[in-house]
C-alpha cells in the first residue's frame, strides 16, 4: 500500500514536474512582486513638503543672517535678522505652504502678523501686513493662496516701508528660508 501510493506520487511528479516547477516559480514571483508593491505603497519618509513664494515678482530687501549682524536703521542698531524682507510692485502675501492660520495679531512692533502651521514642524509667520489680513485664525489656507497685502505697520523696521517680514520656524527654531524657498531665482 505504502509502495503503491509513493510508487503513484513518483510516477505523477515524472510526469508533471514541469508543471509543478513553473507552479513554484510562479507562487515565488507572485510573492515578491507582492511585497515590493506592498513596500513601496508605505511611506518611508515624510512627504517632500513643496514651498511657494511669499511674493510674486519680489526683491529681497533684507535677506537672513544668524551670524552677521545687519544695520536696523529705523532702531538705529545692529543685529541678526532671522528673517527675510521682501517688497514688490504687487502687494499680495501668499502662503508658502499649506496649513491652518493658527495666529492672526497686532502689535505696533510687527504691525498686523499672521502665524500658519504647516505639517512637518514648519510654521511660517507674515509681519508687516495692511490692516485686515484676509484670513482668520482657524482658517485651511492653500500654498500660494492670499492672506493678505504689505504695508509698513511693522514700526521695528519702517525704514524699509512697505514690505513683508517673513519668517520661518522649524520645530519652534527661525530657519534660513533660502533652504526651503527658491528666493534666488524669484
Ligand atoms: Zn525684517
Amino acid at each position: 500500500m505504502e509502495i503503491t501510493k509513493k510508487n503513484k506520487f513518483v510516477e505523477f511528479f515524472k510526469n508533471y514536474w514541469m508543471y509543478v516547477a513553473v507552479g513554484v516559480v510562479v507562487i515565488v514571483v507572485a510573492i515578491t512582486v507582492g511585497l515590493l508593491a506592498g513596500r513601496g505603497s508605505v511611506p518611508t519618509t515624510s512627504p517632500s513638503l513643496e514651498f511657494s513664494l511669499p511674493m510674486s515678482e519680489a526683491s529681497i530687501v533684507k535677506d537672513f543672517s544668524s551670524t552677521e549682524l545687519q544695520e536696523n536703521t529705523t532702531l538705529n542698531q545692529w543685529e541678526a535678522h532671522l528673517s527675510v524682507d521682501f517688497t514688490s510692485d504687487n502687494a499680495d502675501v501668499f502662503a508658502v505652504l499649506d496649513g491652518t492660520v493658527t495666529d492672526v495679531s497686532y502689535d505696533i512692533l510687527n504691525g498686523y502678523k499672521v502665524e500658519i502651521t504647516h505639517d512637518g514642524g514648519f510654521v511660517s509667520t507674515y509681519s508687516s501686513l495692511a490692516e485686515e489680513p484676509v484670513v482668520q485664525e482657524g482658517d485651511s489656507v492653500a500654498s500660494g493662496e492670499k492672506i493678505g497685502s504689505i504695508s509698513s505697520t511693522a514700526t521695528f523696521e519702517s525704514d524699509l516701508g512697505d514690505h513683508l517680514h517673513f519668517t520661518l520656524y522649524l520645530n519652534e527654531e527661525p530657519v534660513d528660508p533660502n533652504n526651503y524657498l527658491d528666493l534666488q531665482n524669484k
